[in-house]
Parts: structure tokens; C-alpha cells; sequence
């Protein structure tokens, strides 16, 4: 397994033919083994209530923003402006409030996604076993979950109260969503928050722990830089875009088959540059608030960060189809989830 000093090494050598060589290599694995394809994924922000402290975060309990959660009628209509875009795999999100958006809330929202979508994942709060077990009955595919930083101490500095502040409930939570039978775990850090040599080297321990304990999952790799949010001076991410594309090659090179997602926290141009090097799924048409696709108007939305990508669907097909990539909405069609 890679040490924390050489992962030091690969990302602070910043000579040209260092970065070029590690490009190389990270797109010959990729098109080995993922071709030329970019599958494509549209985030929903169901509520954005919460009950944790996390200092980089919107959405915390504390920071005064209009708290607001879909009901029923107005989840189709989100869901249905989606899937107009042709989008078929989207990513219902919460904040981490187990009052506002309990178990049944969240069976609720898949049950009606199913009408639109072939495959659905969640990024919600740690659930227990047999929680996730029914989520994964409803109809769940894949459920996101990040550890933020694997430093204990920095994680107590920035994650107050709340949940989310239990650092070892929400380190067991792959394993608890793997003992359920979901497909698709992914799994990150966000970049910024700790020592990024500590973090990524944990991660892919992580990762290797759940890869040969539970060798039948699908995995992916999230790397969120941290970015400003509304009323909140937060520390900036101190990863540059080389250093970030660097970390994507490397993932690629010790990890040939894992999915590896790019949201729109990053800019156009980086995104463009990064489908060759080893990213697998990105987001498109993304908004980072409730109800931001056809609900509310841009004034009076509080987003858990700034879109930097804007782009349409529409558009970002068109970018994939420009270089010669193909865009797969899905590559999934649900059977009924079955307890194992
Ligand atoms: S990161 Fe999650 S738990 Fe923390 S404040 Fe934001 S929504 Fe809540």
C-alpha cells in the first residue's frame, strides 16, 4: 500500500514530465478499463434541514438560511424537470436531520423517483443496517457517504455537534450500507479540511478494507474541493488544480476499476481536462439547493456551495460528444431489490 511519503512526493514533484508521465499512465488505465465513456448523474437536494455543526457547511444548524423541504407534489415536480433533461440516474440529498427527513421520508422520495428514474443513490444522514436494508427494498442502488477527513482531531475541530460529529459512527457506516446489500458505495474526503497525504492514503485504506471485506460492491472516489459558502469565512482549499488532477491520476493508477465522480463544485475547464485522466461520473445541470430546479427563483435559494459548472445537460453531452467520449445516462435498470 502507498505511504504517505511517497503520496507526498508524487504530489509535490510539480515538474512537467512528472505530471505528464502520471497523466499518461492514468488515461491509459482508464480507457483499458472504462473506454471512452462518462456516465452522467443529476443531484436533488430534498431538504436542507439539519441538526449538526460542520463549520465548512450551509446547511449547519447554526448559519441562518430559510429551512425548506419537498413535499410529495413538489418532489415530482423536481423530478420530473430532471428527467425531461433526459438525466436517469439522479442523487437525492439531505442535510443530516433524522427528525425532518426520517426513514420514511426518505422511502417516500425513492418511491417516486422510481417513476422516473432507472437508478437512484442517496447522500443522506448514517443510517443503521437494517435502515439502510429497507431503503435498499424501496429501491436505492447506491448511497454516498464521506468520511470529510480521517484525522480525528481535525474532524472534531470542524464538525461541532450534531451526528456528524460521532467520528467513529460515521467511519462503520460503508460497512453497515455494504451489510445491506447496496450495489454502489461511494466513499471521499473533502479536499481541504485535513492533511491531504493523511487523508488520501486513509481513504484508500478505507477503500481497500471494503473492497476485500465486501469484494461484490461497486465502489467510487468523491475528491469535493471545500468552496466558499454564504455567510461563513471558512478557510480556502489549498489545493491547487495541478495537485488536484494529480490526485485523480494517482487514485486512477493504484485503483484501475473504481468509479472516480466530479461534481460542479469544479470549474468547465478543469472538468473538461479531467474526463481523460480517470473521472468516470460527473454531475450535469446541477443546483445545490432545495427546490433549485423549478421551484424557487435564483434570488431566494441558499445552496450547500456554489455551482462553479452551469452548464445544461444538454451542453455537457455536447462537450462529451465534442471529444469523442460517449454519454451514458444509466447502465442500470432496476430489478426489485431483494433482502439478501
Ligand atoms: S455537512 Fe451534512 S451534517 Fe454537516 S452541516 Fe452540512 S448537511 Fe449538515
Amino acid at each position: 500500500m502507498i505511504t504517505q511519503k511517497e503520496i507526498n512526493d508524487i504530489l509535490n514533484d510539480k515538474s512537467p514530465e512528472s505530471v505528464e508521465a502520471l497523466a499518461n499512465a492514468a488515461r491509459k488505465i482508464t480507457e483499458q478499463y472504462f473506454g471512452r465513456t462518462i456516465s452522467l448523474y443529476t443531484p436533488l437536494y430534498l431538504s436542507n434541514y439539519c441538526s449538526s455543526k460542520c463549520t465548512y457547511c450551509g446547511f449547519n444548524s447554526h448559519n441562518r438560511i430559510s429551512r425548506i423541504k419537498l413535499n410529495s407534489d413538489q418532489m415530482h415536480q423536481e423530478m420530473s424537470h430532471i428527467a425531461n433533461t433526459g438525466i436517469e440516474n439522479i442523487l437525492l440529498l439531505t442535510g443530516e436531520s433524522y427528525q425532518a427527513t426520517p426513514l420514511s421520508y426518505l422511502k417516500e422520495a425513492i418511491t417516486i423517483a422510481k417513476q422516473y428514474f432507472p437508478s437512484i443513490s442517496l447522500e443522506i444522514h448514517p443510517l443503521e443496517t437494517a435502515e439502510y436494508q429497507d431503503l435498499y427494498c424501496a429501491g436505492a442502488d447506491g448511497i454516498t457517504v464521506y468520511q470529510e477527513t480521517y484525522d480525528k482531531i481535525r474532524y472534531s475541530q470542524v464538525h461541532i455537534s450534531g451526528k456528524k460529529s460521532d467520528y467513529a459512527y460515521r467511519l462503520s457506516t460503508p460497512q453497515r450500507i455494504a451489510e445491506a446489500g447496496i450495489r454502489q458505495i461511494s466513499l471521499g474526503i473533502l479536499l481541504g479540511l485535513g492533511d491531504v497525504k493523511y487523508d488520501l492514503c486513509s481513504l484508500y485504506a478505507h477503500l481497500k478494507k471494503m473492497e476485500s471485506a465486501f469484494p461484490g460492491i461497486e465502489y467510487s472516489l468523491s475528491f469535493p474541493r471545500l468552496r466558499k459558502i454564504k455567510g461563513q469565512d471558512f478557510a480556502v482549499c489549498d489545493i491547487d488544480d495541478i495537485t488536484f488532477i494529480k490526485i485523480i491520476c494517482l487514485t486512477r493508477t493504484l485503483f484501475p476499476r473504481v468509479g472516480i465522480n466530479l461534481s460542479t463544485r469544479e470549474k468547465p475547464l478543469l472538468r473538461d481536462h479531467a474526463i481523460s485522466l480517470g473521472i468516470t461520473r460527473m454531475s450535469a445541470g446541477s443546483a445545490t439547493c432545495v427546490g433549485g430546479y423549478h421551484l424557487l427563483t435564483a434570488e431566494n435559494q441558499d445552496p450547500q456551495f456554489d455551482v462553479e459548472d452551469s452548464r445544461s445537460v444538454g451542453e455537457i453531452v455536447n462537450m462529451l460528444k465534442s471529444k469523442n467520449y460517449d454519454p451514458v445516462m444509466t447502465d442500470w435498470r432496476r430489478i426489485e431489490n431483494i433482502p439478501a
